[in-house]
């Protein structure tokens, strides 16, 4: 059976040593947050994913979701068991709003738990990380009724949520969403149509399950003007908070998927379904942007969750599988031949891995900050720089992390051999589910022209500015430290060339857009690549003053050095080759006929 072992040293690393947490005290919530506190409840939470959510992967792949002709639909075994010791730890409120009757703590343990969980077991995790993400909606776009009636009883567990944007005619481009919402002349509306490939849209796990459905108001103008937001509970809810009768949605069938087959994604038909508006009228695509932005985030964690459980596994096998000797003699010469972990190609393919994991989960602990900053500051400057980061980082995490993150499952899986494409491994299930994440929530060609096309631009490019400042001045303040000139250059050089690329859209890609399109994922990864080789030389300058320190962690720090050092000899120069393909241009792109494809 596949193994997982939650990385909660390394989170403490970062969350102690690199982005101290301490410095943040001042925020609401950070209080309580004390190193020895945070290090606790990881520890609980990594016990539970390891001990009740990664043993029921499996299960959840075998076994799938089942619908019966009533339309219900029942999980895998064990799911709601695991979901139930899951709301019993308070786990779904650990960063919601006291006041809803969540603990307050901050998101960055939030996202941290979403990484094991993930690892454990993507399929279940994305139950609460779903009802997650909805809840920050209602808190930031929700009436006062409506926060009362829905959110403690999510925050609780008992409920659950889902996000409904896609119909079959429908994904990219909800402009042309048909589902329409009818005032019913009580401050509700009747909503009809059809969602597919909705997450969680039905199951056994909870009482009640709260859809944000996007929908057309009668009358309301085309495209994506026209589009409002409503929340439609599964039962109805009396004004006592009770359960009512139930409301017009259901399931109408299941989807046969790849992966993630514990998670059911659901046909919903909304058959004069009573809901509820969210927000305003017609600015529902920016209420719902809320949502989207906290799953984007989530979905890249979970690009970098199955990347690392990946590798875990890949990293025991390696160790215990004995095929030929290695290239510089035997190293174990009383077994019949050495692991296959001392083969060049193998420690490279390994080590790839490992740099892009560790520098992946400072990149989201970074912008998890960031995401506290920006709600809980009372500081306006602090706030819209924080905001500033997370728009311009958002599709870098989700489509970066999930990219690599799964081209990382494919690796961990080829060093299995014949084994790794064998189901008793469970290598090819990292693989089947680690492949959703680059589609949903927008596929990755979308986050990159999202990052080409509005972010960089966004406020006069204010967001991209600072970033680069940032990491600049990183460099220029640390170039004389010897101790890091093995990270310092290379950042150097993988910036400037971001830079350029940056430049070059700015100079090309304005009169001719499709010298932006054509560009934009290779961008997206430049600029990955890049944000990741400056939380590498965070690291390393973290390590280096760690280990001056002694307290006997000296080879976890060299060891962290050595990953480190790997990912700036034999990743980072992956700038040089995006800039070039960046500044080709889009001609040879857009040249083929149609016909001639
Ligand atoms: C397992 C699963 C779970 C899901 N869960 C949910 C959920 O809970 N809620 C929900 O609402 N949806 C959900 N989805 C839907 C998912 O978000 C969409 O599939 C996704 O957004 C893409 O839409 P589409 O499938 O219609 O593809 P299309 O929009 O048809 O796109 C097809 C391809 O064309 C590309 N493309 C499209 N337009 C452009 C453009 N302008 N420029 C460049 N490239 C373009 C896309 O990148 C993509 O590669 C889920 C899907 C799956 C498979």
């Amino acid at each position: 059976m596949p193994v997982y072992k939650a990385p909660v040293e390394d989170v403490m690393f970062l969350l102690n040593d690199v982005f101290p947490i301490e410095r943040y005290n001042n925020l609401p919530g950070f209080a309580d947050a004390t190193p020895d506190t945070v290090e606790a409840i990881l520890g609980e939470g990594a016990k539970l994913c390891e001990e009740a959510f990664a043993p029921l992967n499996r299960v959840g792949d075998e076994e799938g979701c089942t619908r019966h002709p009533d339309g219900s639909v029942t999980t895998p075994k064990g799911f709601k068991d695991a979901y139930e010791a899951f709301t019993a730890g308070g786990w779904m409120g650990l960063s919601a709003p006291e006041e809803y009757g969540g603990q307050g703590l901050p998101t960055t343990l939030n996202s941290v738990m979403q990484e094991f969980m993930s690892a454990a077991n993507l399929a279940l995790g994305m139950y609460p990380g779903l009802t997650q993400g909805a809840i920050a909606a209602l808190l930031v776009h929700g009436s006062d009724t409506i926060k009362k009636t829905y959110l403690p009883k999510m925050i609780e567990g008992a409920w659950t949520g889902t996000m409904n944007l896609t119909e079959p005619h429908c994904g990219t481009d909800l402009g042309l969403l048909k589902t329409k919402a009818v005032p019913n002349g009580d401050g509700s509306y009747a909503i009809t149509g059809t969602k597919i490939f909705i997450s969680a849209g039905e199951h056994d796990m909870a009482d009640n399950i709260v859809h944000l459905v996007l929908a057309r108001i009668e009358g309301a103008p085309a495209g994506t003007k026209g589009i409002s937001l409503f929340v439609v509970p599964k039962i109805l809810v009396k004004e006592d908070g009770s359960l009512a009768e139930r409301n017009g949605v259901s399931c109408g069938s299941l989807e046969h998927k790849m992966g993630i087959h514990g998670n059911a994604t659901c046909v919903m038909n909304y058959d004069g379904a009573k809901g509820w508006l969210i927000g305003q009228e017609n600015r529902g695509l920016n209420a719902m942007f809320v949502m989207m932005n906290e799953a984007r985030l989530a979905v890249g964690v979970q690009g970098l969750a199955q990347s690392e459980v990946a590798y875990q596994n890949a990293v025991a096998y390696a160790k215990d599988r004995l095929q030929g000797r290695s290239l510089t003699g035997p190293k174990f010469p009383d077994k019949p031949a050495d692991p296959i972990i001392v083969h060049p190609d193998v420690r490279r393919t390994l080590l790839s891995i490992k740099a892009f994991n560790e520098a992946a989960r400072a990149l989201v602990l970074w912008t998890a900050l960031k995401s506290d900053v920006a709600h809980r500051s009372s500081d306006e400057a602090e706030r819209q720089s924080a905001d500033d980061h997370m728009g311009l980082l958002t599709p870098v995490v989700k489509g970066v992390l999930t990219d690599v993150g799964f081209d990382n499952a494919v690796k961990a899986q080829q060093m299995f051999g014949g084994h790794g494409y064998i189901e008793e491994w469970g290598m090819s299930q990292f693989v089947r589910d680690a492949r959703i994440t680059m589609i949903y929530e927008g596929a990755n060609g979308i986050q990159a022209m999202d990052l080409v096309g509005r972010k960089l631009g966004k406020d006069g490019g204010r967001a991209v500015m600072a970033f680069f400042n940032e990491v600049g001045a990183f460099c220029q303040e640390n170039a004389g430290d010897e101790n890091l000139k093995a990270f310092i250059a290379p950042l150097q050089q993988g910036l400037g060339h971001l830079q350029q690329a940056t430049m070059w859209f700015m100079q090309n890609a304005v009169a001719k857009p499709d010298n932006a399109g054509a560009g934009a994922t290779d961008y997206m990864h430049l600029f990955g690549i890049v944000a990741l080789g400056y939380m590498w030389a965070k690291m390393a300058k973290a390590a280096n003053a760690k280990k001056a320190q002694g307290n006997g962690v000296a080879a976890r720090m060299d060891a962290k050095l050595l990953t480190g050092r790997f990912f700036m000899e034999r990743m980072m120069p992956e700038t040089a080759s995006r800039l070039a393909a960046i500044s080709s241009g889009a001609d040879i792109t857009m040249a083929m006929p149609v016909e001639m494809f």
